[in-house]
């Protein structure tokens, strides 16, 4: 399969949130009763079964209030650090890409959750599982796109081979002119998932303006992880990445993570 590429342009997203609805529905994953904190942003993060959520933010722009929203997500990198962590080899990349979990053989040591430098894989404590978006692999397999893509009414979701999504960007960046920019083709041997901004990334909360693969994930693939107890299933090369990486293992905190469980 040609690499494939899901291009967001956020000045096309109305926050309609249709594409947070549909990666819910096509993936099976329950909702969950919530309450108003103040904002339409809902849940406040991304959770073990929230894969996609539509990010509101106000700003001020001489002396207008403007909305922005942004669909957060999993961006697939090619140089995945979550990928190059994991002792169980539950990650993985997939023929278009993407980075796909095999839940049966994830161990829940959670290094992902550490290692990922956009904050994406989200724990479930009852199933001892980690869980995040693989850009609809049982839909790539069927020759179908995305739900979330699929959803979108406004067209600010696209998805297609990456070279033509990577040219779509930028046109239609020199299209907004402005501050818009081209987010995501540049960092971590390039992602699967990028953006068209309105703004300059700093603008965006939770968007990081540099990301890159952890150092001490590089040392562990690299140098570690070849002398470590793999053979033995992935559960003592994970304790073993773990004590390497963040000292001693500490019992996991109810309520650690915001807006979920
Ligand atoms: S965004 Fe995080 S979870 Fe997704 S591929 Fe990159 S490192 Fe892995
Ligand atoms: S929790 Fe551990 S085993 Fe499971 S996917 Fe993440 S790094 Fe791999
Ligand atoms: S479905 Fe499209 S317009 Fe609606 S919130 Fe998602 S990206 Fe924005």
């Amino acid at each position: 399969m040609v690499e494939k590429v899901k291009l967001i342009d956020v000045s096309k997203c109305t926050g309609c949130r249709g594409c947070q609805l549909a990666c819910k529905q096509w993936n099976q994953q329950p909702a969950r009763q919530t309450e108003n904190y103040g904002t339409y942003q809902n849940p406040p993060d991304l959770q073990w079964n929230t894969w996609t959520l539509i990010r509101f933010q106000e700003v001020v722009e001489k002396d207008k209030l403007k909305w922005l929203f942004r669909k957060d997500g999993c961006m697939h990198c090619t140089d995945a650090a979550c990928v190059k962590v994991c002792p169980s080899g539950a990650l993985h990349y997939t023929d278009s890409g993407a980075v796909a979990i095999n839940h049966g053989i994830c161990i829940g040591c959670k290094e992902c959750v550490s290692a990922c430098p956009f904050n994406i894989p989200r724990y479930d404590r009852v199933t001892d599982k980690i869980y995040k978006c693989d850009l609809c692999l049982s839909r790539l397999e069927a020759d179908l796109i995305p739900a979330c893509a699929k959803a979108c009414p406004t067209g600010a979701i696209t998805f297609g081979d990456k070279d033509k999504m990577i040219k779509k960007a930028y046109a239609r960046v020199k299209e907004l002119g402005g501050d818009a920019n081209v987010y995501g083709d540049k960092f971590v041997g390039g992602t699967h998932v990028i953006y068209v901004l309105q703004e300059k990334p700093k603008v965006y909360q939770d968007l990081p303006r540099n990301p890159s693969v952890p150092l001490t994930v590089t040392i562990w693939k690299d140098l570690l992880k070849p002398m470590s107890l793999l053979a033995a299933g992935g559960v003592i090369g994970g304790s073993f990445l773990h004590y390497i990486l963040h000292g001693p293992k500490l019992p996991d905190e109810p309520g650690q993570e915001k807006g979920g469980e």
